[in-house]
């Protein structure tokens, strides 16, 4: 009936387990690289150079200065379940190392011929080791090799036809293999990295010490868009660091192919981290963007399980709440905090060319649009800039505080507006200090506000900051005055499964709030009795369910704030100045004040900038200016 009963059962040879190990860790020449280069990093190399040859299929060869493997480890080193990176169960809890499972060495050799040198001593000879036959014994022979490893790969998936059917073009498995090495140089910043295809030297990727000189690898390696547009991360709290880059929201991506994010050295992906930094960016990120970024996480080796698939790509946390809750802050905090006056103008021409966003923002010559404006127009226009040249550099504090009075005027519900005016006030006691964001000189079209400031000319889009001020505001009261609420007449049922009703219970509080209150009203039902004024007219229940849903998976939840916050937003955008609305010098400058004081203000609630500046240097480019 079966084929089973007409065979006997035996064991398979080295060769043939190896090589199924293989069909896990081993699938194309991108592959090898991650092993060797992972074994390299373990033997502590502050230099490797990589070879390859017609895409990795010919040959990949491998070099590093680490500590080399003694003449009688050789032959084990290809063995499999051999390796010198844990011993006991209690290391594999703790391990600290790329690798440890020790099968990539056995499994590459048994589908492709492998030489293995290496050399423990600063002097004297090297030994070698290659892998023959069916049962893989080895044989060791004397070379001529310095302190440090090479590991020779040729001719892959030779003797397993069907894997190699399933490789690309040349270029294309190039390129993953590019990869593979880009990704370690984001973060092995002690180590010298060369790549040669084809002879020819492609990528160098020098030692960085320096923040500077590490900004300058990131840069080459993510290109230098990204470095110009991202911000440096360092954060420690609880046991945890975080450190690297992350991209401005105006320089989002079409996909998620620049996002680097390593626990202890280890490229990974996770879904614990991936919702946190995509929460992190959730109020400033254009819909279906995604953001770009550089980040490492250094934690104790104890509290994370690297275990727990053959390419370890996947770590587990053993406290993934934490993670989380420290990923998202972080990360909040830090896009928070970018407003005009302690970063880069959101938009530059770099950024533009990516996001295909920032570019509608670009100014050229052909459409300032000030030669089709009309007469009268022209004239106020030319009556502002003389005004406010009369103004310029810095306004008296008198005109400050007058400045404020007409914004706070139109804008009765802004906020502590005394301690505000003090500030500006003050600074603009110091002659010599002109705001990030200038002077307003004029109103354009309606549309945008230009302003003077040290380095040039500032552009404004009126109603896309404004409107930032606003949501910020708005959700800075609900943060001070809670979250009104109001009981349900009838009180709504939800049908969930057994686990989200528990979860519904042991999260009460969490939901209390934020507003609601749900109630147990039998194993697989639950009751919502009251709820956030703001929401009443929202799908209570679907945002219940979703949020329970991210209760279950991520312990944690932003939905219903993100909801409130989007609530906030179109109320925002409808309590802001519109387009085409005429302000005077002075609102405008309020304007720009509270665009400097306000979080987040460099992209307006849809992800977009607010506004772009074009430095003198850059007007006389334009213009042709001493060149
Ligand atoms: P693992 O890395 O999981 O231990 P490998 O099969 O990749 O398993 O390597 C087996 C062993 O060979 C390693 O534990 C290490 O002792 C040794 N080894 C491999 N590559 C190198 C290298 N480049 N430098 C020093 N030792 C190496
Ligand atoms: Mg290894």
């Amino acid at each position: 009936m079966s084929i089973l009963n007409t065979r006997r059962i035996q064991l398979l040879s080295p060769r043939l387990s190896n090589q199924i190990a293989a069909g896990e860790v081993v699938e194309r020449p991108a592959s090898v690289i991650k092993e060797l280069l992972e074994n390299a990093v373990d033997a502590g190399a502050t230099n490797i150079e990589i070879d390859i040859e017609r895409g990795g299929v010919k040959l990949i060869r491998v070099r590093d200065n680490g500590c080399g493997i003694t003449k009688d480890d050789l032959a084990l080193a290809l063995s499999r379940h051999a390796t010198s990176k844990i011993v006991e169960l209690d290391d594999l809890e703790a391990v600290k190392t790329l690798g440890f499972r020790g099968e990539a060495l056995a499994s590459i050799s048994s589908v492709a011929r492998l030489v293995l040198s290496s050399n423990t001593e600063e002097k004297g000879q090297g030994w070698q080791v290659r892998a023959a036959g069916r049962d893989m014994e080895a044989e060791v022979t004397p070379t001529a090799h310095l302190q440090g490893t090479t590991v020779e790969v040729q001719d892959l998936f030779f003797n397993t036809p069907a894997r190699r059917k399933f490789l690309r073009t040349e270029k294309t498995e190039f390129n993953r293999i590019e990869d593979v090495v880009k990704r370690l140089a984001l973060t092995h910043f002690d180590i010298n990295f060369t790549v040669k295809h084809n002879g020819r030297v492609v990528h160098a990727y020098r030692t960085a010490a320096t923040q500077a000189e590490k900004e300058r690898r990131v840069a080459q390696v993510c290109g230098p868009a990204f470095m110009e547009n991202a911000l440096a991360i360092e954060m420690e709290a609880s046991g945890l660091r975080l450190w690297g880059w992350v991209a401005l929201p105006t320089f989002s991506r079409s996909q998620a192919d620049l996002q680097y994010f390593y626990v202890n050295g280890r490229a990974i992906r996770d879904k614990v981290v991936t919702h946190a930094v995509r929460q992190a960016y959730a109020d400033v990120l254009y819909h279906g963007r995604h953001p770009a970024y550089v980040l490492n996480l250094e934690l104790d080796a104890a509290t994370v399980d690297v275990n727990v698939h053959p390419t370890k790509h996947e770590v587990r946390f053993r406290d993934s709440r934490l993670v989380h809750d420290f990923l998202y802050r972080s990360l909040h905090r830090a896009l928070a905090d970018v407003r005009p006056g302690n970063a880069a103008p959101p938009t530059s021409n770099a950024s533009s060319n990516e996001s295909g966003l920032a570019s509608e923002r670009m100014l050229q010559p052909s459409n300032s649009g000030l030669a089709s404006t009309s007469a009268a127009e022209a004239d106020t226009l030319r009556n502002q800039t003389a005004l406010n040249l009369s103004q310029s550099p810095s306004p008296t504090v008198t005109q400050v505080r007058e400045n404020m009075g007409v914004y706070q005027a139109l804008h009765p519900s802004s906020h502590s507006r005394d301690e505000h005016s003090v500030q500006v006030a003050s600074s603009a006691d110091n002659s010599a200090f002109i705001p990030p964001l200038g002077y307003a000189i004029a109103q354009l079209k309606g549309i945008y506000v230009l302003a003077e400031n040290e380095q040039g000319l500032v552009l404004v889009d009126m109603h896309a900051a404004h409107e930032r001020i606003t949501y910020e505001r708005m959700k800075q009261s609900l943060a001070e005055q809670g979250i009104a609420t109001q009981p349900l007449l009838v009180p709504q049922s939800i049908a969930v499964s057994q686990k989200e009703a528990d979860c519904a219970d042991e999260h009460a509080e969490t939901f209390k709030q934020l507003g609601f209150e749900l109630e147990r009203a039998g194993p697989e039902s639950l009751l919502v009795r009251q709820i956030p004024i703001m929401l009443d007219r929202s799908n209570v229940e679907q945002l219940v369910r979703d949020v329970l849903a991210d209760l279950v998976e991520h312990g944690t939840s932003q939905r219903i704030a993100e909801h409130m916050n989007e609530i906030l937003g179109t109320m925002a955008c409808h309590g802001s100045v519109r387009a085409n609305r005429k302000l005077t010098i002075p609102e405008m400058n309020a304007l720009l004040r509270d665009m400097e004081e306000t979080e987040r203000s460099g992209q307006c609630n849809h992800g977009r900038p607010t506004w772009t500046a074009l430095s003198i240097n850059e007007l006389d480019k334009l213009f042709m200016r001493g060149q």
